[in-house]
């Protein structure tokens, strides 16, 4: 449990328990589910891993944890206006995950972010019950406006954010030709920078946002139209998952004075919206490095609250209501990929024995002898000389003066040479050279897992983003094997090297030997932000099968599946790209029926071939992996 950090990144929503399986606890109360049991379950119902399982309740838990920390810290500074959040449709645009965030809002008012066209088309149909605002961000053209005006006509509460004065010139013409008075709101490009992987949201070379020359010139373009009544709103958004509350504390400081500017020229505003970036530690550490967060949900809640009301009470404003578009705090944690480890490719296991008598070059009898000879230099010289003879033989290899067997030999004495060097270092205490420390990297095995980094796990891929990964059970086990995780796609950046590490990150996950015929599961954990919708169809794998898991009421233990959403099957993905079935199953027959007249293959065979291919194409993407039956 403390070797993959279940107690730092996990609290409260992910434990073990005493037989060593991964618990989660939906609503951080005593309510518990074996993922385990959910992946039985799902099996029960024909959806195997790769596997995202959604904690609906999770979902809710997050909702209400955020408007409660909000609603506490007004109460506890007697701040004068409310809270107001919106979720950002951006970070999970599935049906299921916005329908859960809207009914656990009801009750706070809490609205929804569009960033786009589609994501408005979204937003404008969910919102039907609620009473939050509905906040239009993005690059907007015509149609974009005249839908968000549209719906301002039927009496919603729709404000549309200029991110550019074009969009303002926009704005007023579209009011204009529908006759309506639209809600409008400005995004500021702060001067505060950024900090973190998405830290180009803001500072002079963002793409978003008006600069204070913009800013005012926006002002005059709306009090020229008669729309002052209109400007109702100030955004900012410093990018996603901000490490450091220094950072967001002095963004909503500078925001706070743009907003407080606005007011006092005479606009009515009423709405400072403070955007994204509230994170998500997902190393653990508490710390501001980029995957992690020095701070919690509450004291961010807290730290907003506090500086609007300081800035406003010094300059004389009314306080304004607060929004806030935390994605990634509100979604990442609700959901696990689960993954099956299938195979293993380590070095150790085809080291081939070498005997004195068998050695017929100088250089592999070298390499024999560092293993085998008196020891008379330090470690790191010892790695050293055996590097360059390894170098050596492989030259000699792709000269023609060594045979395969001979740089066989050579391969088998190096890493034979590296193994036990990493032993003794396993065992020193004090400082160790860094080449020698990353013997333990050299040395992994790869786990070779069902799934594709480039869909499921984008971020780490794209940005090095960290994601707690442990098994789902045998944690009551010591793990054996340092490993690294290779996907099943064709490529070699398709795999998982970096992982969260006690004190530092870390390049090999400890796992225990795999059992044959028993299966071996992995969760992949906070990966509910931004990583289903960004993957792509690498090597046409597409989306993973999915199911929907509800607490039962009364049950200290239960739970059920309400929904599941089946991984894409091979028709799908080939239609994505312009392939139909018939037109490939005729392709094939065409050629089977070929080489059945030239009797090159039995008409059955040919009829069984043509079957197989059929029904591949109605099957999943990735790997069915089955085991014999004991
Ligand atoms: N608002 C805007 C304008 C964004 O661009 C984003 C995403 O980067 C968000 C909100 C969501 O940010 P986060 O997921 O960090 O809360």
């Amino acid at each position: 449990e403390r070797l993959y950090g279940f107690n730092r990144w996990g609290s409260p929503y992910f434990s073990v328990d005493k037989e060593g399986h991964v618990c989660a606890h939906p609503a951080a109360d005593e309510r518990t589910v074996r993922i385990a049991d959910v992946i039985k379950e799902a099996a029960s119902k024909g959806l195997k891993a790769p596997m995202v399982i959604r904690f609906q309740d999770l979902l809710r838990h997050r909702v209400e944890r955020l408007n409660k920390a909000f609603a506490a810290s007004i109460e506890e500074e007697e701040y004068p206006a409310c809270y107001r959040g919106v979720f950002p449709i951006k970070v999970n645009q599935l049906r299921e995950v916005i329908e859960e965030i809207q009914d656990a809002g009801g009750d706070h008012s809490y609205g929804l972010e569009a960033g786009s066209k589609p994501e408005l088309l979204i937003a404008m149909a969910m919102h039907q019950d609620s009473d939050g605002l509905l906040i239009c961000n993005g690059y907007k053209d015509e149609d974009y406006i005249r839908l968000a005006l549209n719906y301002r006509k039927i009496g919603k509460e729709i404000i549309i954010v200029a991110e550019q004065l074009s969009e303002v010139q926009k704005i007023i013409e579209v009011s204009e030709e529908l006759k309506v008075e639209p809600l409008i709101g400005l995004r500021a490009k702060l001067g505060t920078r950024g900090e973190g992987k998405w830290a180009m949201s803001t500072g002079d070379n963002a793409k978003f946002g008006l600069a204070s020359m913009e800013m005012l010139e926006a002002t005059r373009m709306i009090e020229k139209a008669g729309l002052s009544e209109s400007l109702r709103l100030l955004h900012f958004h410093i990018g996603s998952q901000v490490p450091n509350i220094i950072t967001l504390k002095n963004a909503v400081v500078e925001a706070t004075r743009y907003y407080c500017q606005l007011q006092k020229m005479g606009f009515p505003m009423g709405i400072l919206d403070v955007g994204g970036g509230l994170g998500i530690d997902y190393d653990g550490s508490r710390s501001n490095y980029e995957s992690s967060t020095n701070y919690s949900l509450e004291e961010y809640a807290r730290d907003v609250v506090y500086n609007v009301k300081q800035i406003c009470s010094t300059m004389e404003v009314p306080c304004p209501d607060l929004v806030t578009e935390s994605g990634r705090a509100i979604v990442a944690p609700h959901s696990i990929l689960i993954t099956q480890v299938f195979d293993r490719i380590s070095k150790r296991d085809s080291l081939v024995p070498v005997l004195k008598e068998d050695i017929k070059h100088q250089v592999v009898a070298d390499l024999h002898e560092m293993l085998h000879g008196r020891i008379r230099y330090g470690n790191l010289e010892i790695y050293h000389d055996a590097f360059q003879k390894k170098n050596e033989a492989d030259s000699l290899f792709s000269h023609g003066y060594l045979d395969l067997e001979g740089r066989a030999q050579a391969e088998s004495l190096f890493w034979q040479i590296c193994s036990r060097l990493e032993k003794k270092m396993s065992k020193a205490r004090g400082y160790q050279p860094e080449e020698l420390i990353g013997l333990s990297e050299l040395l992994s095995d790869q786990y070779v897992c069902n799934f594709s980094v480039f869909q499921s796990l984008l971020d780490h891929w794209a940005l090095d983003q960290l994601f707690p990964i442990a098994p789902i059970s045998r944690l009551n086990e010591r793990p054996t094997t340092n490993a690294i995780l290779a996907d099943i796609t064709c490529d070699s950046d398709g795999k998982v090297s970096k992982f969260i590490g006690l004190e530092d990150e870390k390049s090999y996950l400890p796992l225990h030997p795999l059992k044959k015929n028993e299966p071996y599961f992995l969760g992949i954990f906070l990966v509910g932000a931004y990583q289903d919708i960004m993957g792509d169809n690498h090597n046409l794998f597409g989306r993973v099968n999915e199911v929907h898991v509800f607490l039962e009421e009364d049950e200290e233990d239960g739970f059920y599946i309400e929904d599941t959403i089946q991984g894409y099957r091979m028709k799908d993905v080939l239609e994505g790209v312009q392939y139909e079935a018939k037109y490939l199953c005729r392709n094939l027959k065409q050629q089977i029926d070929k080489a059945t007249k030239a009797d090159v293959v039995k008409p059955r065979d040919g009829v069984r071939f043509m079957e197989l291919y059929e029904q591949q194409l109605q099957s999943k993407t990735y790997l069915d992996i089955q085991y014999k039956k004991k």
